[in-house]
């Protein structure tokens, strides 16, 4: 929690940032908790502006914590960068949320079973690759499960009072499917009537590139944009170096398990069995659903995937949290550009990484001896 008081102290201290600094404070300690990989944070002010720590702004946002990171040496722009990525996220619930009845997506799940819902060029272009993420995973990522995600109490559905059952399941499961989702030029329609779309494993990557593409190189050629976890960087956190981001330990979230070097331009998003989660008969059941069978995925504790966007790290976090380390091996042979840790949910810990992974990630030394390869 120091960490991030001393961050705060960082983005507060200038001036430009000062009229942020509230939203820094009161949010610092929700986003620690909250965010699935940790910005490594520090504060030294005694140093020369080229090897100060990067400051940064955070806030909340579509019900987690959202962070702009610039260079010490950019800090005067924090406000700005701020500003710009709070006015996408806006525009991103009022399109794709689930808990606002009048965004695009709700609007089409109501319609579902029925005529095609107009939407705007951006939903479309969206929802393609939805799908595309859904057929190179084999079906393992699927934004139609809304109906069964909300009946075990996520994505605004009320906690159920046991476990459900298969023939629970069912009936639910007969209203999904990806294939069902028919995408038009300007507008896409569910098949069956009573579908429900979710795209809670896609959003927030795709809102982080957005903050990206509005953000131009020019005046932000060094930033990191974090949104509930799915970071996106350029450039680095000092002139000539990388970002560098905690990654946390799913077994105790409150610590890392190392420290990863974003390469410029990349994605980096994680899927964690105890990200979100319902307690029922005393056992746990986690927020990411098995399509096959309806019942929260069990086996895995976390997956992190570095990809080249965002949209695509927060797809496969999810499609591979599901597929499994074995089965994930088909899916990234489609997908070049991506590297994978997999942690399973197992004693003793184990970190599968893939080589590339493994060139860009440095493991506290008492996780070093438990890498191993995928
Ligand atoms: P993430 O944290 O990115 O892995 O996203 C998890 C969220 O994606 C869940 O809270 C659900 O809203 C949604 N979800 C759950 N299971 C799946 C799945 N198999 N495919 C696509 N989205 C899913
Ligand atoms: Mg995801």
């Amino acid at each position: 929690m120091s960490r991030s008081n001393g961050q705060a102290e960082c983005a507060g201290a200038d001036r430009g940032a000062m009229s942020l600094q509230a939203d820094v404070a009161t949010f610092a300690l929700t986003a620690l908790i909250a965010a699935s990989v940790l910005f490594l944070p520090g504060c030294r002010r005694a140093e020369s502006p080229a090897s100060q720590q990067p400051v940064r702004n955070m806030w909340t946002v579509m019900g987690t914590f959202a962070a702009v990171s610039l260079p010490a040496t950019e800090t005067n722009r924090l406000a700005d960068a701020t500003i710009t990525a709070k006015t996408v996220f806006a525009e991103m619930d009022r399109r794709l949320s689930v808990y606002r009845d009048d965004s695009e997506i709700s609007r089409m799940n109501v319609s579902s079973g029925g005529q095609p819902t107009p939407l705007s060029a951006g939903t479309v272009d969206l929802l393609r690759r939805v799908r595309h993420y859904s057929e190179v995973s084999g079906g393992a990522f699927d934004p139609t499960l809304g109906p069964v995600i909300r009946a075990w109490g996520f994505s605004g559905g009320k906690k159920p009072s046991k476990v459900l059952t298969e023939d629970i399941l069912r009936p639910l499961l007969d209203r999904t499917g990806w294939r069902h989702l028919q995408i038009e030029d300007s507008g896409a329609s569910l098949a069956k009537p009573n579908m429900f779309i979710d795209l809670g494993g896609i959003a927030k990557g795709y809102a982080v590139d957005l903050v990206m593409d509005a953000l131009d190189p020019t005046n932000y050629p060094n930033v990191l944009v974090d949104l509930g976890g799915n970071v996106r960087c350029r450039g680095g956190s000092r002139p000539g170096s990388q970002w560098r981001i905690g990654v946390r330990n799913p077994f105790a979230r409150d610590e890392l398990i190392g420290v990863l070097s974003i390469p410029s331009g990349m994605a980096v998003a994680t899927s964690g069995n105890y990200e979100r989660f319902v307690e029922l008969d005393g056992k746990r059941y986690a927020h990411i659903i098995d399509p096959r069978t309806g019942y929260p995925v069990t086996g895995m504790a976390s997956v992190t995937v570095v990809s080249p966007n965002g949209t695509e790290s927060d797809a496969l976090s999810t499609a591979l949290f599901v597929a499994g380390p074995g089965a994930s091996k088909d899916i990234l042979a489609h997908l070049p550009g991506n590297e994978a840790l997999f942690i399973p949910d197992q004693q003793p810990p184990r970190l599968l990484v893939s080589p590339g992974f493994r060139r860009i990630f440095e493991p506290l030394p008492e996780w070093a001896p438990r890498l191993a390869d995928w």
